[in-house]
């Protein structure tokens, strides 16, 4: 399989493929991926730059691929900004640099712990109990945090909201006019006069 059809199987946004090892006992797919994009946003005064201070090496794990475990050695530079001299590190957004794991491993790892246990997970993904844990609270945390930033009180009317605004208004002189019994009160009104 060339380098390319390995980003597709791999699927992963804002990386390309760049080797392709297996580990000696066969078990293991090592990966190289590199970052796409080569400007970062300096995130003290904002200015985009290039200017590439290092790159470094971040060992990642990534969901199985055919039944074998997916190591990505991933690329981390460090940036320096060309107007307030700044240094900071830009690592894909697909990756949990301080959990070694990929955003949608921790999601499915997640995922397994609500539909299971902590240990059942441990032991899907080859991790420690320790490192489930730590990993299953920064991803509830994210998506409490997610919910509460989509959740905003409604400020102002949708398309929907003004349309039964504007009927209501149309329809107010006939306000007046008696509503019509339904087919199915009549009869129940007329059982309790007879009796
Ligand atoms: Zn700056």
């Amino acid at each position: 399989m060339d380098l390319a059809t390995w980003a597709q199987v791999l699927g992963l946004p804002g990386v390309e493929v760049v080797a392709v090892e297996r580990s000696a006992d066969g078990k293991t797919w090592l990966l190289s991926v590199i970052q796409t994009c080569c400007v970062a946003l300096c995130p003290g005064c904002k200015e985009a730059t290039g200017c590439r201070h290092l790159v470094r090496w971040a060992m990642i794990q990534d969901l199985f691929i055919s039944g074998r475990e997916v190591l990505l050695k991933v690329q981390v530079i460090q940036f320096q900004c060309e107007r307030c001299g700044k240094f900071f590190s830009v690592c894909p957004a697909c990756v949990l640099e301080d959990r070694h794991v990929t955003v949608r491993l921790a999601e499915a790892l997640t995922d397994c712990v609500n539909a299971s246990t902590l240990r059942t997970a441990s032991a899907t993904y080859h991790l420690p109990e320790s490192t489930v844990k730590e990993i299953f609270e920064e991803i509830i945390e994210r998506r409490c945090a997610e919910k509460a930033r989509t959740l905003k009180p409604i400020a102002k009317l949708g398309i929907d909201e003004i349309h039964v605004e504007v009927h209501a208004t149309a329809e107010e002189p006939a306000a007046t006019v008696q509503p019509v019994a339904t087919p199915t009160a009549a009869p129940a009104e007329a059982g309790e006069k007879s009796g």
